[in-house]
């Protein structure tokens, strides 16, 4: 039979050994999640994980499927006219947005221009 002082230190010392499975498991986390997980894509980030340079390669793949489309379009229309929107290609909603922001691709239906508004973006 155990006395209730042994059973209440056996319970303080599975409370102490919960607590060090946490700060374990917590430092962890930190180490793993801007590697692997987090980080800002381009620009001066520190990390940038495999799912964010991913997402960079989403968006120059959309981008370059996207400008593919309007010139195709384009040299198709008689007068040459460039579509009036993106919506007008035909396309997956999910590919006139960026992967990594969210933000919707800037398009100029004048010059048939497209570009990813997103920080360090700019220039894919
Ligand atoms: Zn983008």
């Amino acid at each position: 039979m155990k006395t209730g002082a042994v059973r209440s230190r056996m319970r303080a010392l599975n409370l102490i050994e919960l607590l060090v499975v946490l700060v374990v498991i917590g430092a962890i986390a930190v180490y793993i999640w801007p590697r692997y997980i987090g980080g800002k894509s381009s620009g001066p980030a520190k990390y940038t994980g495999p799912v964010t340079q991913a997402r960079d390669t989403v968006c120059r793949s959309n981008l370059s499927q996207l400008r593919a489309s309007i010139q195709a379009l384009s040299a198709s229309d008689p007068e040459g006219r460039a579509p009036q929107s993106l919506v007008d290609l035909g396309l997956p909603a999910e590919m006139q947005r960026c992967p990594t922001g969210g933000e919707p691709y800037r398009y100029d239906a004048a010059t048939g221009r497209v570009q990813c508004p997103h920080p360090g973006h700019e220039s894919y």
